[in-house]
C-alpha cells in the first residue's frame, strides 16, 4: 500500500527482503487472511489514520521458519510456524505483571510493523507458534487469528458448563470460534445470524440452535427457548443499533454481555435502569492472552477445536478481489491469500 483507498490501492510488487533482526524471526509465509478491521478498515485509513508509507498488510501469517535471527534458539529454518499479531511492549507495569494482553502500548504485526501480506516477513520470535499437527497452513491462520480471543471472552464472561450462550454474528470468524469455545465449556449455544445460510455455518460450528434474526424475532426465538429466562451470557461482536434491543433484551438475570467488536458501528442505546435492576454486567475483552493461544494450540492439536469455513483461497496477487469480496460481503468464513509456492 502506497496510499490509503478502495481495494485497488493494494499493489503486487517487488520490494527488497526484510531483515531479521536480533529475537526476530525471518517466515516464508504459505498463508494470511483478510481480516475486516486489521486490513480493510487499515486500507481505508479509518482504524490507523497515522500509518506510514508504504505499508504491508497481514496480521496472521503462517509459513515455514527460513531463518533465525541472534538469540532465537527455539526455531530452526524448516519450522512450520504461525504467526499472532499482538506485540506487548515487555516494559510497562501490566507487561511486567506478566499481564501482556493489558499492555496499554501494544502493537500489532501488518499495522505496526510490515505484515505477512508477502513471501517473507520478519516478526519478533515471541509472536510465533507452532502449528498445530494435521492443520494446514491456511486452517492454522484461521485458528490463531480468532481462537484466542474467543477463548478470551469466554473467559471474561466466565462462561459456565449448563449455561445458555447468545452468539450474535456467529457466521462471522470470530463468531463461529466463539460457538466452539461456548460448547467446549459445556454451555448451551443459540447463535444469530443474517440469513439461512449463514444459520446453517454456525450450526456447523457446533451451534444447538441458530436463529435468522431477519425471518424470526430474535429475542422472542430466545425467550421460548430459555423458557422465559433469558441467556447467562451474550457475546456481542456485531454493535447494530437496530439489532442491539434483541442482543441486550435477551440477557438474563445477572446476565454477562460480553464484545469484542462493533461491525455495525458500535452505538446503541443502553437501558440503565435494566442493567442494574437485573445485576447485569457489560464487559470489553478485545485482547487474548499467552495462555488463549496456548489453550488454542492444545485445543486444536487435540481435535476439539476446527478453522471455521474458509470460503476461499486467492493467490495473493488477488488482495484487492479478495478485500472486495469481505467488503461486499460476499463470503461465509474467511478469505485466505497464498503468496507463490516456494
Ligand atoms: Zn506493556
Amino acid at each position: 500500500m502506497h496510499e490509503f483507498g478502495p481495494p485497488e490501492v493494494l499493489r503486487y510488487e517487488d520490494v527488497p527482503d526484510p531483515v531479521v533482526g536480533r529475537g526476530e524471526v525471518l517466515l516464508r509465509v504459505r498463508s494470511v487472511s483478510v481480516n475486516r478491521t486489521h486490513c480493510l478498515r487499515v486500507r481505508g485509513g479509518e482504524y490507523f489514520p497515522g500509518l506510514p508509507f508504504p505499508h504491508v498488510l497481514g496480521v496472521d501469517p503462517a509459513g515455514t521458519v527460513e531463518a533465525v535471527g541472534d538469540g532465537v534458539h527455539v526455531w530452526k529454518r524448516g519450522d512450520r510456524v504461525v504467526v499472532h499479531h499482538a506485540i506487548a511492549c515487555g516494559a510497562c507495569e501490566a507487561c511486567r505483571a506478566g499481564e501482556g494482553e493489558y499492555c496499554d502500548r501494544q502493537r500489532q504485526i501488518g499495522i505496526h510493523r510490515w505484515g505477512g501480506y508477502a513471501e517473507y516477513v520478519s516478526v519478533p520470535a515471541q509472536n510465533v507458534h507452532p502449528v498445530p499437527e494435521g492443520l494446514t497452513f491456511p486452517e492454522a491462520t484461521v485458528v490463531v487469528r480468532h481462537a484466542p480471543l474467543a477463548f478470551a471472552l469466554a473467559r471474561r464472561a466466565e462462561l459456565r458448563a449448563g449455561e445458555w450462550a447468545l452468539v450474535m454474528g456467529a457466521a462471522g470468524a470470530l463468531g463461529g470460534f466463539v460457538v466452539q469455545v461456548a460448547k467446549l465449556v459445556g454451555a448451551h449455544v443459540i447463535a444469530a445470524a443474517s440469513s439461512d445460510e449463514r444459520a446453517a455455518a454456525a450450526r456447523e460450528c457446533g451451534a444447538d440452535i441458530a436463529v435468522n434474526y431477519r425471518a424470526e424475532d430474535l429475542l422472542e426465538a430466545v425467550l421460548r427457548v430459555t423458557e422465559g429466562r433469558g441467556v447467562d451470557v451474550v457475546f456481542e461482536n456485531v454493535g447494530d443499533r437496530a439489532l442491539w434491543p434483541k442482543s441486550f433484551g435477551s440477557l438474563g438475570f445477572r446476565g454477562r454481555l460480553v464484545t469484542a467488536g462493533a461491525h455495525a458501528g458500535g452505538r446503541v442505546e443502553l437501558d440503565l435502569g435494566r442493567l442494574y435492576h437485573r445485576l447485569q454486567r457489560i464487559i470489553a475483552s478485545p485482547r487474548s492472552s499467552l495462555a488463549d493461544i496456548e489453550r488454542t494450540l492444545a485445543e486444536s492439536r487435540a481435535g476439539r477445536i476446527r478453522s471455521v469455513r474458509i470460503d476461499r483461497v486467492l493467490p495473493l496477487a488477488e488482495a484487492a478481489v479478495g478485500h472486495r469480496l469481505l467488503q461486499e460481503r460476499q463470503v461465509i468464513g474467511k478469505v485466505v491469500l497464498e503468496p507463490p509456492a516456494p
